[in-house]
Protein backbone atom coordinates (compact mmCIF):
# COMPACT_ATOMS: atom_id res chain seq x y z
CA UNK A 1 0.00 0.00 0.00
CA UNK A 2 1.47 3.02 -0.73
CA UNK A 3 1.67 6.16 1.70
CA UNK A 4 -1.20 8.12 -0.65
CA UNK A 5 -3.15 5.11 0.00
CA UNK A 6 -3.23 5.57 3.73
CA UNK A 7 -3.41 9.50 3.66
CA UNK A 8 -7.30 9.05 1.81
CA UNK A 9 -8.07 5.91 3.72
CA UNK A 10 -7.39 8.24 6.94
CA UNK A 11 -9.16 11.43 5.76
CA UNK A 12 -11.98 9.56 5.13
CA UNK A 13 -12.65 7.76 8.40
CA UNK A 14 -11.70 10.65 10.41
CA UNK A 15 -14.39 12.41 8.42
CA UNK A 16 -18.00 12.56 10.02
CA UNK A 17 -19.65 11.55 6.64
CA UNK A 18 -23.09 12.49 6.23
CA UNK A 19 -26.15 11.76 3.11
CA UNK A 20 -28.66 13.99 3.33
CA UNK A 21 -30.84 12.13 1.03
CA UNK A 22 -31.58 8.78 0.38
CA UNK A 23 -34.15 6.28 0.43
CA UNK A 24 -33.64 2.99 2.26
CA UNK A 25 -36.96 3.01 3.45
CA UNK A 26 -38.63 2.65 -0.13
CA UNK A 27 -37.09 -0.70 -0.30
CA UNK A 28 -37.87 -1.99 2.92
CA UNK A 29 -41.41 -0.94 2.49
CA UNK A 30 -41.92 -2.25 -1.32
CA UNK A 31 -39.73 -4.95 -1.45
CA UNK A 32 -39.16 -6.23 2.16
CA UNK A 33 -35.68 -5.26 2.20
CA UNK A 34 -34.10 -5.81 5.28
CA UNK A 35 -30.94 -2.99 6.01
CA UNK A 36 -28.99 -5.83 7.16
CA UNK A 37 -27.98 -7.71 4.30
CA UNK A 38 -26.35 -6.46 1.23
CA UNK A 39 -27.76 -7.16 -2.21
CA UNK A 40 -25.38 -5.53 -5.38
CA UNK A 41 -25.90 -5.40 -8.47
CA UNK A 42 -23.22 -4.73 -11.11
CA UNK A 43 -26.14 -2.54 -12.97
CA UNK A 44 -26.25 1.40 -12.25
CA UNK A 45 -29.88 1.27 -12.13
CA UNK A 46 -31.64 -1.82 -10.51
CA UNK A 47 -34.84 -0.92 -8.75
CA UNK A 48 -34.45 -4.27 -6.63
CA UNK A 49 -30.51 -3.64 -5.47
CA UNK A 50 -29.56 -1.68 -2.20
CA UNK A 51 -27.34 1.11 -1.70
CA UNK A 52 -27.78 2.22 1.64
CA UNK A 53 -28.29 -1.03 3.66
CA UNK A 54 -26.22 -0.68 7.44
CA UNK A 55 -23.37 -3.08 5.77
CA UNK A 56 -22.60 -0.79 2.74
CA UNK A 57 -23.00 2.53 5.11
CA UNK A 58 -20.32 0.70 7.74
CA UNK A 59 -18.18 0.04 4.82
CA UNK A 60 -18.52 3.44 2.99
CA UNK A 61 -17.29 4.81 6.58
CA UNK A 62 -21.35 6.75 6.88
CA UNK A 63 -21.85 8.09 10.12
CA UNK A 64 -25.20 9.95 9.31
CA UNK A 65 -27.83 9.46 7.18
CA UNK A 66 -30.89 11.24 6.30
CA UNK A 67 -33.39 8.52 5.18
CA UNK A 68 -36.15 9.88 3.52
CA UNK A 69 -39.70 9.01 3.99
CA UNK A 70 -41.97 9.00 0.94
CA UNK A 71 -45.84 8.46 0.23
CA UNK A 72 -46.13 7.34 -3.87
CA UNK A 73 -47.92 9.84 -5.19
CA UNK A 74 -51.25 8.69 -7.33
CA UNK A 75 -50.17 10.67 -10.44
CA UNK A 76 -47.62 8.12 -10.68
CA UNK A 77 -50.31 5.72 -11.95
CA UNK A 78 -51.98 8.45 -14.90
CA UNK A 79 -48.02 8.78 -16.30
CA UNK A 80 -46.80 5.20 -15.56
CA UNK A 81 -48.37 2.40 -17.16
CA UNK A 82 -45.72 -0.37 -15.44
CA UNK A 83 -46.92 1.13 -11.70
CA UNK A 84 -50.41 0.43 -13.08
CA UNK A 85 -49.72 -3.07 -13.27
CA UNK A 86 -48.58 -3.16 -9.67
CA UNK A 87 -52.38 -3.38 -8.93
CA UNK A 88 -53.02 -6.59 -10.52
CA UNK A 89 -49.44 -8.20 -9.59
CA UNK A 90 -49.52 -7.01 -5.77
CA UNK A 91 -52.62 -6.65 -4.53
CA UNK A 92 -51.96 -6.14 -1.05
CA UNK A 93 -48.76 -4.29 -1.61
CA UNK A 94 -50.91 -1.67 -4.16
CA UNK A 95 -53.54 -1.62 -1.01
CA UNK A 96 -50.82 -0.35 1.44
CA UNK A 97 -49.36 1.86 -1.05
CA UNK A 98 -52.64 3.31 -2.83
CA UNK A 99 -55.14 2.52 -0.08
CA UNK A 100 -54.43 4.94 2.38
CA UNK A 101 -53.98 8.77 3.07
CA UNK A 102 -50.63 9.92 2.07
CA UNK A 103 -50.34 10.85 5.82
CA UNK A 104 -50.93 7.41 7.25
CA UNK A 105 -48.60 5.58 4.87
CA UNK A 106 -45.58 8.47 5.19
CA UNK A 107 -46.35 7.69 9.19
CA UNK A 108 -46.04 4.03 7.86
CA UNK A 109 -42.62 4.60 6.67
CA UNK A 110 -41.17 6.00 9.77
CA UNK A 111 -42.10 3.37 11.82
CA UNK A 112 -40.63 0.65 9.25
CA UNK A 113 -37.49 2.69 9.32
CA UNK A 114 -37.36 2.57 13.36
CA UNK A 115 -37.82 -0.64 13.26
CA UNK A 116 -35.28 -2.07 10.84
CA UNK A 117 -32.89 0.65 12.98
CA UNK A 118 -33.94 -1.49 16.26
CA UNK A 119 -33.89 -4.60 14.55
CA UNK A 120 -30.20 -4.43 13.06
CA UNK A 121 -28.14 -5.99 15.39
CA UNK A 122 -24.77 -7.58 14.34
CA UNK A 123 -23.17 -11.55 14.71
CA UNK A 124 -21.44 -9.90 18.49
CA UNK A 125 -24.94 -8.67 19.34
CA UNK A 126 -23.91 -5.00 18.69
CA UNK A 127 -26.52 -2.51 17.37
CA UNK A 128 -25.74 -1.16 13.89
CA UNK A 129 -27.71 1.77 13.99
CA UNK A 130 -29.37 4.45 16.15
CA UNK A 131 -31.87 6.78 15.77
CA UNK A 132 -31.66 10.33 16.35
CA UNK A 133 -34.75 12.25 16.14
CA UNK A 134 -33.91 15.95 18.16
CA UNK A 135 -30.93 17.85 17.86
CA UNK A 136 -30.17 17.74 21.69
CA UNK A 137 -29.97 13.66 20.52
CA UNK A 138 -27.48 14.39 17.62
CA UNK A 139 -25.35 16.58 20.05
CA UNK A 140 -25.41 13.20 22.30
CA UNK A 141 -24.15 11.62 19.04
CA UNK A 142 -21.48 13.20 18.07
CA UNK A 143 -19.91 13.10 21.44
CA UNK A 144 -19.59 9.44 21.53
CA UNK A 145 -16.38 7.86 19.69
CA UNK A 146 -15.41 6.47 16.53
CA UNK A 147 -17.40 3.17 16.47
CA UNK A 148 -20.69 4.44 17.46
CA UNK A 149 -23.51 2.65 15.32
CA UNK A 150 -24.54 4.73 12.35
CA UNK A 151 -27.25 7.18 13.46
CA UNK A 152 -30.45 7.84 10.97
CA UNK A 153 -32.53 11.09 10.77
CA UNK A 154 -35.84 10.98 9.45
CA UNK A 155 -37.28 13.33 6.65
CA UNK A 156 -39.79 13.53 4.56
CA UNK A 157 -40.29 14.53 0.88
CA UNK A 158 -43.64 15.78 -0.65
CA UNK A 159 -46.21 18.16 0.91
CA UNK A 160 -48.44 16.03 -0.29
CA UNK A 161 -48.33 13.84 2.74
CA UNK A 162 -49.97 16.80 4.57
CA UNK A 163 -53.17 16.39 3.26
CA UNK A 164 -53.79 20.03 2.91
CA UNK A 165 -53.33 20.39 6.83
CA UNK A 166 -51.01 22.48 8.69
CA UNK A 167 -51.01 20.48 12.30
CA UNK A 168 -49.83 17.59 10.34
CA UNK A 169 -46.62 19.42 10.42
CA UNK A 170 -46.08 19.63 13.94
CA UNK A 171 -47.26 15.69 14.00
CA UNK A 172 -43.86 15.29 11.72
CA UNK A 173 -41.91 17.24 13.98
CA UNK A 174 -43.01 15.59 17.10
CA UNK A 175 -42.00 12.23 15.31
CA UNK A 176 -38.19 13.66 14.83
CA UNK A 177 -38.75 14.76 11.20
CA UNK A 178 -36.01 17.17 10.95
CA UNK A 179 -36.92 18.29 7.09
CA UNK A 180 -39.67 18.01 4.89
CA UNK A 181 -38.79 18.50 1.03
CA UNK A 182 -42.09 20.34 -0.26
CA UNK A 183 -42.19 19.38 -3.46
CA UNK A 184 -42.13 16.14 -5.21
CA UNK A 185 -42.95 14.84 -8.78
CA UNK A 186 -47.02 16.72 -9.05
CA UNK A 187 -48.06 19.26 -7.72
CA UNK A 188 -49.79 19.45 -4.13
CA UNK A 189 -51.66 22.33 -1.85
CA UNK A 190 -48.11 23.90 -1.21
CA UNK A 191 -46.29 23.93 -4.53
CA UNK A 192 -45.52 22.99 -8.13
CA UNK A 193 -43.09 20.72 -9.17
CA UNK A 194 -40.30 20.62 -11.96
CA UNK A 195 -40.04 17.85 -14.22
CA UNK A 196 -39.40 14.17 -12.30
CA UNK A 197 -36.49 13.67 -14.99
CA UNK A 198 -34.56 16.15 -17.16
CA UNK A 199 -36.91 16.85 -20.01
CA UNK A 200 -33.89 15.57 -22.35
CA UNK A 201 -34.52 12.04 -21.19
CA UNK A 202 -37.30 9.43 -22.58
CA UNK A 203 -38.32 7.72 -19.64
CA UNK A 204 -40.54 4.68 -21.87
CA UNK A 205 -44.14 4.79 -20.75
CA UNK A 206 -43.53 6.91 -17.78
CA UNK A 207 -43.55 10.64 -17.13
CA UNK A 208 -44.66 12.12 -19.84
CA UNK A 209 -46.95 14.56 -18.07
CA UNK A 210 -47.22 18.49 -18.49
CA UNK A 211 -45.16 20.67 -15.78
CA UNK A 212 -45.96 24.20 -15.74
CA UNK A 213 -42.56 26.05 -14.33
CA UNK A 214 -43.92 29.41 -14.59
CA UNK A 215 -46.80 28.45 -11.30
CA UNK A 216 -44.78 28.79 -7.89
CA UNK A 217 -45.73 28.45 -4.23
CA UNK A 218 -49.50 28.81 -3.54
CA UNK A 219 -50.43 30.38 -0.10
CA UNK A 220 -50.95 26.67 1.78
CA UNK A 221 -47.05 26.80 0.80
CA UNK A 222 -46.42 30.13 2.32
CA UNK A 223 -47.84 29.23 5.77
CA UNK A 224 -46.25 25.76 5.53
CA UNK A 225 -42.51 27.58 5.31
CA UNK A 226 -43.54 29.60 8.38
CA UNK A 227 -44.70 26.96 10.34
CA UNK A 228 -41.75 25.08 9.47
CA UNK A 229 -39.92 28.23 10.35
CA UNK A 230 -41.35 28.78 13.91
CA UNK A 231 -41.04 24.72 14.63
CA UNK A 232 -37.37 24.77 14.15
CA UNK A 233 -37.79 22.37 11.22
CA UNK A 234 -35.47 22.53 7.99
CA UNK A 235 -37.03 23.64 4.62
CA UNK A 236 -36.23 22.20 1.03
CA UNK A 237 -36.65 23.53 -1.88
CA UNK A 238 -35.71 20.44 -4.21
CA UNK A 239 -38.06 19.72 -6.42
CA UNK A 240 -39.61 23.39 -6.21
CA UNK A 241 -40.31 24.92 -9.96
CA UNK A 242 -37.72 27.84 -10.38
CA UNK A 243 -40.59 29.90 -9.67
CA UNK A 244 -41.37 28.71 -6.65
CA UNK A 245 -37.60 28.55 -5.31
CA UNK A 246 -37.36 32.57 -6.08
CA UNK A 247 -40.52 32.90 -3.91
CA UNK A 248 -38.67 30.47 -0.91
CA UNK A 249 -35.74 32.67 -0.99
CA UNK A 250 -37.80 35.91 -0.75
CA UNK A 251 -39.79 35.20 2.01
CA UNK A 252 -37.06 33.15 3.75
CA UNK A 253 -33.82 35.63 3.28
CA UNK A 254 -31.70 34.96 6.83
CA UNK A 255 -34.71 33.68 8.93
CA UNK A 256 -33.43 30.09 8.48
CA UNK A 257 -31.11 28.07 6.44
CA UNK A 258 -32.11 27.06 3.48
CA UNK A 259 -31.25 23.55 2.07
CA UNK A 260 -31.39 22.13 -1.34
CA UNK A 261 -30.83 18.43 -0.60
CA UNK A 262 -30.29 16.30 -3.43
CA UNK A 263 -29.55 18.57 -6.85
CA UNK A 264 -26.80 19.73 -9.54
CA UNK A 265 -25.69 22.72 -10.76
CA UNK A 266 -27.22 24.62 -13.44
CA UNK A 267 -23.87 25.72 -14.82
CA UNK A 268 -22.81 21.97 -15.16
CA UNK A 269 -26.22 20.82 -16.45
CA UNK A 270 -28.53 22.80 -17.78
CA UNK A 271 -32.12 21.63 -16.36
CA UNK A 272 -34.59 23.82 -14.68
CA UNK A 273 -34.10 21.37 -11.97
CA UNK A 274 -30.65 22.31 -11.04
CA UNK A 275 -29.39 25.59 -9.13
CA UNK A 276 -28.49 28.71 -10.67
CA UNK A 277 -25.67 30.64 -9.59
CA UNK A 278 -27.67 33.23 -7.77
CA UNK A 279 -29.53 30.56 -5.80
CA UNK A 280 -26.46 28.83 -4.84
CA UNK A 281 -25.23 32.15 -3.55
CA UNK A 282 -29.18 32.77 -1.87
CA UNK A 283 -28.96 29.69 -0.24
CA UNK A 284 -25.50 30.47 0.97
CA UNK A 285 -26.54 33.99 2.46
CA UNK A 286 -29.39 31.94 4.33
CA UNK A 287 -26.96 29.57 6.37
CA UNK A 288 -27.97 27.11 4.54
CA UNK A 289 -26.19 23.74 1.92
CA UNK A 290 -26.56 21.65 -0.70
CA UNK A 291 -26.58 18.16 -1.04
CA UNK A 292 -25.00 16.90 -4.19
CA UNK A 293 -26.92 14.50 -5.62
CA UNK A 294 -25.21 11.17 -7.40
CA UNK A 295 -27.42 11.04 -10.38
CA UNK A 296 -26.45 10.69 -13.80
CA UNK A 297 -29.51 12.49 -15.11
CA UNK A 298 -29.40 15.48 -12.94
CA UNK A 299 -25.19 15.63 -12.86
CA UNK A 300 -24.56 15.55 -16.56
CA UNK A 301 -24.76 15.32 -20.08
CA UNK A 302 -25.87 11.96 -20.84
CA UNK A 303 -22.86 10.50 -23.09
CA UNK A 304 -21.10 8.94 -19.92
CA UNK A 305 -22.22 6.81 -17.11
CA UNK A 306 -18.97 8.07 -14.95
CA UNK A 307 -20.42 10.06 -12.62
CA UNK A 308 -17.45 10.90 -10.27
CA UNK A 309 -15.85 13.45 -12.80
CA UNK A 310 -19.36 15.48 -12.60
CA UNK A 311 -19.56 15.38 -8.76
CA UNK A 312 -16.34 16.97 -8.39
CA UNK A 313 -17.18 19.90 -11.13
CA UNK A 314 -20.84 20.43 -9.56
CA UNK A 315 -18.75 20.17 -6.38
CA UNK A 316 -15.99 22.63 -7.78
CA UNK A 317 -18.42 25.35 -8.81
CA UNK A 318 -21.00 25.19 -5.84
CA UNK A 319 -17.81 26.27 -3.58
CA UNK A 320 -16.79 28.95 -6.32
CA UNK A 321 -20.06 30.15 -6.63
CA UNK A 322 -21.24 29.56 -3.18
CA UNK A 323 -18.42 29.32 -0.88
CA UNK A 324 -17.05 25.90 1.08
CA UNK A 325 -19.40 26.09 3.77
CA UNK A 326 -22.34 25.21 1.78
CA UNK A 327 -22.14 21.82 0.23
CA UNK A 328 -23.01 18.76 1.41
CA UNK A 329 -23.59 14.97 -0.39
CA UNK A 330 -27.25 13.78 -0.97
CA UNK A 331 -26.99 10.69 -3.06
CA UNK A 332 -30.65 10.19 -3.24
CA UNK A 333 -29.37 6.39 -3.28
CA UNK A 334 -32.45 3.84 -3.06
CA UNK A 335 -34.88 6.44 -4.91
CA UNK A 336 -35.32 4.53 -7.76
CA UNK A 337 -31.83 6.45 -9.31
CA UNK A 338 -29.51 5.80 -11.75
CA UNK A 339 -26.38 6.01 -9.75
CA UNK A 340 -22.73 6.93 -11.57
CA UNK A 341 -21.01 3.53 -12.31
CA UNK A 342 -18.07 4.23 -10.79
CA UNK A 343 -20.30 5.76 -7.29
CA UNK A 344 -22.98 3.31 -7.16
CA UNK A 345 -23.56 3.06 -3.71
CA UNK A 346 -22.75 4.00 -0.25
CA UNK A 347 -19.83 1.85 0.13
CA UNK A 348 -18.31 3.00 -2.60
CA UNK A 349 -17.97 6.69 -1.15
CA UNK A 350 -14.73 6.44 0.11
CA UNK A 351 -13.74 7.27 -3.86
CA UNK A 352 -15.32 10.57 -3.45
CA UNK A 353 -12.78 11.20 -1.13
CA UNK A 354 -9.99 9.98 -2.95
CA UNK A 355 -11.09 12.27 -5.79
CA UNK A 356 -11.16 15.43 -3.79
CA UNK A 357 -7.86 14.69 -2.94
CA UNK A 358 -6.35 14.44 -6.46
CA UNK A 359 -8.62 17.84 -7.13
CA UNK A 360 -6.58 19.61 -4.59
CA UNK A 361 -8.70 20.01 -1.23
CA UNK A 362 -7.30 20.32 1.78
CA UNK A 363 -7.83 17.63 4.74
CA UNK A 364 -10.25 20.47 6.31
CA UNK A 365 -12.13 21.32 3.19
CA UNK A 366 -13.12 17.69 2.59
CA UNK A 367 -14.23 17.02 5.86
CA UNK A 368 -16.63 19.91 4.93
CA UNK A 369 -17.97 18.78 1.77
CA UNK A 370 -18.40 15.25 3.37
CA UNK A 371 -20.03 16.02 6.59
CA UNK A 372 -19.48 19.25 8.76
CA UNK A 373 -21.23 21.50 6.85
CA UNK A 374 -24.63 19.34 7.06
CA UNK A 375 -23.82 18.83 11.09
CA UNK A 376 -23.90 23.15 10.82
CA UNK A 377 -27.18 23.22 9.30
CA UNK A 378 -29.10 20.48 10.96
CA UNK A 379 -27.60 21.96 14.54
CA UNK A 380 -29.24 25.14 13.48
CA UNK A 381 -31.70 25.29 11.51
CA UNK A 382 -33.84 22.11 13.51
CA UNK A 383 -34.54 22.74 16.60
CA UNK A 384 -36.96 25.54 17.81
CA UNK A 385 -36.26 28.98 17.74
CA UNK A 386 -35.80 30.51 21.08
ZN1 LIG B 1 -36.25 13.55 -4.81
Amino acid sequence: MSSTDIDWQKIHRDATVVDIHAHPSLKISLWNRLLTTRIKSSRSFDPFSIHTDFISLKKGGVDLLLSTAYAPERGILQECQYIKAMKYLMPRKWKKVYGQPYFDVVMQMLDLMESAVENAIDENGVAMATMIKSVTALEDYLQRGQDRPIGIIHNIEGAHCLEGKIDNLEKFYQRGVAYLTIAHFYANAAVHPCFPYPESVQIAGCFKGDRNLALGLTPFGEEVIEKMIELGMLLDIAHCTPTARRRIYAIVGKRAPIIASHVGAYAVNPDPYNLRDEEIKKISDSGGMIGVIFMNDWLMPHATKRGINFISRTIEHLIRVGGIEHVAIGTDFDGFTDTPDDLKDAAELPRLTQRLIADGYSVAQIHKILGENALRVLCQGWRKKT
